[in-house]
């Protein structure tokens, strides 16, 4: 699930959900002017109720002409978004949707966001070669059995060291960027969500290099890594991944990048988007990589003027 997902699951992450379908869209932060937002939710998942026209009317009304829905697909017959809607269903709604909004002015890609694990790379692999998608995220959650699971977490946490903590999440990332089945890792250190408030992001600042191995895995697939603004409604308040990651990543010979809201109400659509395209830009990146059906795509990052809230361009 993603990172505002399962938030059922524990009392601790319910407390720590930012936002609801608020009519918020017009409050400090939310993105405009931007070329893309390809990580989002709707009513298709289990963990938001936003009907997809309010996320293109967003679009239309904060000119960002192209966005990508990617609904949870899971493959654990334990996790909420297991089943919870049949592709022909969601394939169908959203390519209605792009057609009604082709004459806004606003292009909508029919996505997925598929919780990737090893035990279960089998199920993706077959649900892929069935089914065709404009554009697929590849994301690990805290899976069922997983030691970052809330009941679990802190016993994980006792007496071993960060390396020790972060080596199964990170294993499944770098088998995540080896399958060859995504165009895009999502969320790259959501499992610093998972360890607060026991391990802060400030705590991981001081590890980067911890990130390096799934950087390079990432970097020798050819994937694109996305830089995810929902860590900014979290505590830690930063992407995911951090600006200095994005940076290391580009001098590890990165070259493909993505940036996504990964919103799951109204409220947080595009929330903070111009905080990621600038990391970007800063990072000395020029173009997004993205794909749409057959065709793998580059779109220019804005290289002047104002990046969504975040003010002018530094330069
Ligand atoms: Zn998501
Ligand atoms: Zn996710």
């Amino acid at each position: 699930m993603s990172p505002e997902a399962d938030q059922g699951a524990s009392p601790n992450r319910a407390s720590a959900r930012p936002d609801r379908d608020d009519p918020a869209s017009e409050r400090p932060g939310a993105g405009h002017d931007l070329p893309l937002d390809a990580h989002l939710h709707t009513d298709q998942s289990p963990d938001s109720s936003v009907p997809i026209d309010v996320y293109a009317a967003l679009a239309v009304e904060r000119r960002i002409p192209e966005i990508a829905i990617t609904d949870h697909v899971d493959f654990d017959p334990r996790d909420p978004a297991y089943r919870y809607t049949r592709f022909e269903d969601r394939e169908r709604t959203v390519r209605d949707a792009a057609e009604r909004w082709a004459r806004e002015g606003v292009t909508i890609r029919f996505g997925a966001e598929l919780t990737y694990n090893q035990r279960w790379e089998a199920d993706v692999r077959e649900h892929l070669a069935r089914h065709r998608y404009d554009y697929v995220i590849g994301s690990v959650h805290d899976w069922p059995e997983s030691p970052y699971w809330p009941s679990r977490v802190r016993a994980w946490i006792e007496g071993r060291s960060l390396d020790e903590i972060l080596e199964p999440y990170y294993a499944e990332i770098i088998a995540a960027a080896r399958s060859g089945l995504f165009d895009t890792i999502g969320h790259l250190d959501v499992v610093k969500r998972y360890l607060h408030p026991h391990i802060t992001a400030a705590d991981l600042a001081t590890r980067q290099d911890l990130q390096e191995p799934s950087l390079r895995a990432i970097v020798d697939a050819g994937v694109s890594l996305e830089v995810n603004t929902s860590g900014l409604r979290y505590p830690g308040a930063e992407t995911y991944p951090s600006a200095p990651v994005v940076a290391r990543y580009r001098q590890l010979g990165g070259e493909r990048v993505v940036t996504g809201s990964d919103a799951h109400s109204r409220g947080s659509f595009a929330h903070r988007l111009g905080d990621a395209y600038r990391h970007l830009i800063d990072a000395g990146f020029e173009q997004l990589t993205f794909r749409r059906g057959h065709e793998r795509v580059h779109i220019d990052l804005p290289r002047s003027g104002p990046i969504g809230t975040a003010g002018a361009l530094r330069t």
